[in-house]
């Protein structure tokens, strides 16, 4: 399985870095966010390297990603009370760290922000 030395999600999903891993099988891994914006926040991530979730991900990668964020919401207890699935790409998107993640959060009501940011000039 393809691990990049430069990556720190691929540092943690092969434990190279430990973490506060909350799931984990052969194919993903989730593991609390270091600074969280909601009582549960947890990321789940492929242990293969992908740039992103649009980067070429198998499907079956995707739904484990969501079956996975499903069980941790159920385990966590928000499941019946809702939760949020995020995933960001790119700059434009508010990615951080290159390496496929779907945020899960929950356990407050989650604000409507989207999160834009107005001032920044751009030309499309
Ligand atoms: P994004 O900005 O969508 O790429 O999300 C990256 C997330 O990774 C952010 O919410 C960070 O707080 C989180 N993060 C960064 N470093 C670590 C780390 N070592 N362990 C856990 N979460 C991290």
């Amino acid at each position: 399985m393809s691990a990049r030395d430069d990556c720190l999600f691929c540092k943690i999903a092969h434990h190279q870095l430990e973490s506060d891993y909350v799931y984990e099988d052969d194919e993903v891994c989730a593991f609390r966010d270091v600074s969280p914006l909601a009582p549960t926040h947890v990321l789940i991530v492929p242990k293969e390297h992908y740039d992103s979730v649009v980067d070429g991900i198998p499907a079956t990668t995707l739904a484990a990603m969501i079956r996975v964020a499903t069980e941790v919401a159920k385990d966590e207890g928000i499941f019946e009370r809702g939760f949020r699935l995020v995933t960001n790409v790119g700059e434009d998107g508010g990615q951080t760290v290159r390496h496929a993640h779907v945020h899960l959060l929950g356990g407050r009501r989650l604000s409507k922000d989207m999160g834009e940011t107005p001032t920044r000039e751009r030309s499309l």
